[in-house]
């Protein structure tokens, strides 16, 4: 179903010219009223807010993550009484990222995810089970943008890392939709394979996946054994919800009309597709807004016509540019590691980190070199006392193992920080 028609069916001309130039214009006079650091990177790029909106885009700089930490106090400010929520989240360099809402933020977000469930046909007799292992505050925030669907039957399944005891009752509950980051299927895929296998009267249609990509592999495996359509919702924290993919499944229709794509140095690949890294600008976020913000994610862009009726470009996410992996839906970057590792030490040295799956679970292990062998307990304690891996390590979710070895292998070639032998 189409929510939107007037934005998601319009003229890609007229939506620029009607919708999206004043939009972009909005926001600039906002936040350069408001926020030191867009007041010097327009003064520095030599815009001023009320010049043509795609001039001023084009000559601004794009935005790193560590720029996002700038808007902090002033966004904290701006929410002033309308102050909402904070969420926070882990940052690249061990340092978390907080953005705040006001309820206008959380209204508007959540009328646009309501636009992309709306997308996945997903309607009032559906059964939709969020399954998770940890927090269910975004699923909550699902739920609600299910309801302004009509969608009243929706369940927060948790489920620990014995996936046979705690899988039990999703037949019983027998859901149509089941919304999860891919890598939780991946790891629980036996027993749900199994259960499905011997209860064939059940009405499992849809699964809906975030968080991260899918392996391509895994997801016709799906759709082969489970009989399911599948669907991908996008987005960010930064950015909330950016878009979803349509009943026609060739990439994810993004919502322009409220978060307009920029690319970083785009590739031609044909008439209709660009491939580049992708920033965004958030016209609908009022507290905390970003302008070509680099999410880290490389795509392709397709500018040609869906047979779905939509006229947005759709994406299709092809790689990640940072130091980052994720385990079950949850970022981690390299560097948050390293600090933990080399927290109790003076200076910081090599690390290599390689991913793999042992006992259906996400394995890491840290290479390091053989001078920091004494400090092994110390290491494994830091680790430990991760903000972001103490739940995972606590719960069971992963393994975790140190290997030292000789100085030289981390000077005799270059390494990848990041190798990720993870089976789906
Ligand atoms: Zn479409």
């Amino acid at each position: 179903m189409i929510l939107d028609p007037s934005c998601e069916c319009a003229n890609q001309k007229n939506l620029l010219d009607d919708i999206i130039k004043p939009r972009l214009s909005s926001l600039f006079i906002r936040v350069y009223d408001f926020f030191t650091y867009y007041r010097w990177q327009f003064d520095r790029a030599n815009v001023d807010p009320c010049m043509e909106p795609m001039d001023i885009l084009e000559k601004l700089p794009f935005m790193t993550k560590s720029d996002y930490i700038m808007l902090e106090s002033d966004a904290f400010l701006k929410a002033d009484r309308h102050l909402f929520c904070v969420e926070t989240t882990s940052g690249t360099t061990g340092r978390p990222k907080r953005r705040f809402q006001s309820i206008n933020d959380e209204i508007n977000e959540m009328r646009l995810a309501t636009r992309v469930f709306a997308g996945f046909d997903i309607s009032k007799d559906d059964v939709v089970l969020f399954m998770d292992v940890g927090n269910p505050s975004i699923y909550i925030w699902f739920a609600k943008a299910l309801e302004s669907l009509g969608v009243k039957n929706t369940i927060y399944y948790g489920i620990q890392s014995d996936f046979d005891r705690s899988l039990k009752g999703i037949i019983r509950l027998d859901p149509t939709v089941i919304v999860t980051v891919p890598s939780l299927l991946a790891r629980s895929y036996e027993t749900i394979s199994r259960m499905y296998s011997e209860n064939k009267e059940t009405n499992l249609r849809k699964i809906v996946y975030f968080g991260e990509k899918i392996n391509n592999s895994f997801r016709k495996r799906l759709e082969d054994e489970l009989k399911v359509e599948i669907f991908s919702h996008y987005g960010g924290t930064e950015v909330s919800t950016i878009g979803g993919e349509c009943t026609q499944h060739n990439g994810i229709h993004i919502y322009n009309d409220v978060n307009y794509p920029s690319l970083i140095e785009p590739k031609k690949i044909d008439e209709t597709i660009y491939e580049g890294e992708i920033a965004w600008t958030t016209t609908q976020i009022d507290v905390q807004p970003v302008i070509k913000y680099r999410i880290g994610d490389v795509v392709q862009i397709d500018y040609s016509a869906c047979p779905c009726g939509r006229t947005s470009p759709r994406i299709k996410v092809i790689g990640r540019t940072d130091d980052s992996f994720s385990i079950l839906g949850e970022k981690f970057y390299y560097d948050t590691i390293l600090n933990a590792v080399y927290s109790d030490i003076n200076e910081t040295g090599f690390m290599q980190i390689i991913l793999s799956t042992e006992q259906k679970k996400d394995k890491l292990t840290i290479i390091l070199p053989e001078k920091i062998k004494s400090k092994e307990k110390e290491i494994l304690s830091a680790l430990y006392q991760t903000s972001e891996l103490e739940y995972f390590l606590s719960e069971d979710f992963i393994l975790i193992e140190l290997r030292f070895v000789t100085n030289d292998f981390f000077s005799n070639r270059k390494i990848p920080s990041i190798i990720d032998k993870r089976i789906y």
